[in-house]
């Protein structure tokens, strides 16, 4: 039996990796499931899977979830030193799907004990990159991508050699205000926003579809999952989202990844890898596709992308600070605080004011030095936020 793990278990990418591991219960042994807010969900699913431990990030949840488990079996936990021991549990396979920077220090845990670590907290590689694979190769841990467009690169380079890629295009749907007029941005809602036009996903990363910061993390985390150089890196907006990335080779052919839009296929192909299983994800009808379509990114619409080149370029943590930022803003946006537009301004705005301080950026990869720049980045955003709201 295969011990797993799944962080970030209540959500959307927690249920589709436990619909999988549900199927075939007879093959996973399920030490731990961690969680937020929702703590009925945690202990249900804590329940059936016959999970060792179940953990709530929040201290004040856990009476609840301990009432919730009482009499079956499973422990409950809570705060962020339960978070860390459940990612030093033993395991083998350990998904990594916890919103925001909030995903790292658990990560490094699982790493840590050498787990294989499937990857869908994306923040982990923008915020601290080079810490999170010296961790893994220290350790002789494996890293798996589960962001689709990773996935598929992943899937693209089997047996390739990475020093033959000329490019790598990931696609990006553009959003829910793909085809709206400029103009109208400014004014665009929380529910509007809020709606993806392919994939059925979390409220954060949907927001961040819109706004193409979800675009923008993973031109981040191509650079450093894949170790190729920004302009190596480019982003094509793809509609119908069913080509999720393409590698383009030395010799001139583009590999291109196709499938339905349904996370299950990069969840499994991480889950089973180095095999190819069954799945139960939808089959393309390429007759009834019928057409694919491709443009090339607006700039003047989706601000974050010129961020993410700018924050490659420079390096060091800006990624966190980009992130930080970047969270606080998709906060204060959801609390009604601020416009959507408003969000890629005070990303820039704590970019350009953390640049100017001497030593931050460019201070050592250390999980403290990380969680201390992201820390101080928050606390910009905030008072950028303050000053446009205000
Ligand atoms: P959701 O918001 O649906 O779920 C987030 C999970 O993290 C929930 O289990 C939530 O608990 C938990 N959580 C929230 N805050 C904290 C915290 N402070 N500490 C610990 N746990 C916390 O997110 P998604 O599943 O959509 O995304 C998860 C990750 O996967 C993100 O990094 C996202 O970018 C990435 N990703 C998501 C994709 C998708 O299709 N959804 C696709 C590719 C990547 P609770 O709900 O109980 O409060």
């Amino acid at each position: 039996m295969r011990r797993v793990s799944i962080f970030g278990a209540t959500g959307s990418i927690g249920q589709n990796t436990i619909d999988l591991i549900r199927r075939d219960p007879d093959a996973y042994d399920v030490i731990a499931l961690t969680g937020g807010r929702n703590i009925a969900q945690l202990a249900r699913d804590a329940i059936e899977m016959r999970a060792d431990i179940a953990v709530t990030a929040f201290d004040e949840l856990l009476p609840e979830l301990t009432a919730a488990l009482a009499g079956t079996g499973v422990v409950a936990a809570a705060g962020e030193a339960a978070l860390l021991e459940a990612g030093a549990r033993p395991a083998d396979w350990i998904m990594s799907a916890i919103v925001g920077a909030a995903g790292l220090a658990p990560g490094l845990e699982a790493l840590k004990q050498g787990a294989s670590l499937a990857l869908a907290n994306k923040e982990s590689l923008v915020c601290a990159g080079a810490l999170v694979l010296e961790t893994a190769r220290q350790n002789n841990a494996r890293l798996l991508p589960v962001d689709s467009e990773h996935s598929a690169v992943f899937q693209a380079l089997v047996g390739e050699d990475i020093s033959a890629v000329e490019r790598i295009v990931i696609t990006a749907s553009g959003g829910a205000f793909r085809d709206w007029p400029l103009e109208a941005l400014r004014n665009a809602t929380l529910e509007q926003a809020s709606s993806h036009p392919n994939w059925d996903m979390g409220q954060r990363i949907t927001i961040d579809s819109a706004s193409m910061f979800n675009k923008a993390l993973e031109v981040i985390e191509t650079r450093e999952y894949f170790g190729v150089s920004p302009r190596q890196i480019e982003v094509i907006v793809h509609p119908e989202s069913l080509i999720h990335a393409l590698v383009g080779f030395k010799d001139g052919a583009l590999m291109a990844h196709l499938g339905a839009p349904d996370m299950r296929h990069a969840i499994g192909y991480a889950l089973h890898w180095p095999d190819r299983r069954d799945l139960p994800v939808s089959r393309l009808d390429l007759a009834q596709v019928s057409q694919l379509n491709f443009r090339a990114p607006e700039h003047a619409r989706y601000p974050a992308l010129r961020l993410a080149y700018a924050v490659m370029e420079r390096g060091g943590l800006s990624g966190a600070v980009f992130n930080a930022a970047k969270e606080q803003a998709l906060d204060a946006f959801i609390a009604g605080q601020i416009g959507f537009l408003d969000m890629a301004g005070i990303v820039e705005d704590v970019l350009t004011r953390m640049e100017t301080q001497p030593g931050l950026i460019d201070a050592a990869m250390t999980l403290d030095n990380v969680m201390h720049t992201d820390q101080m980045a928050r606390h910009y955003a905030v008072e950028a936020i303050k000053q446009r709201a205000g």
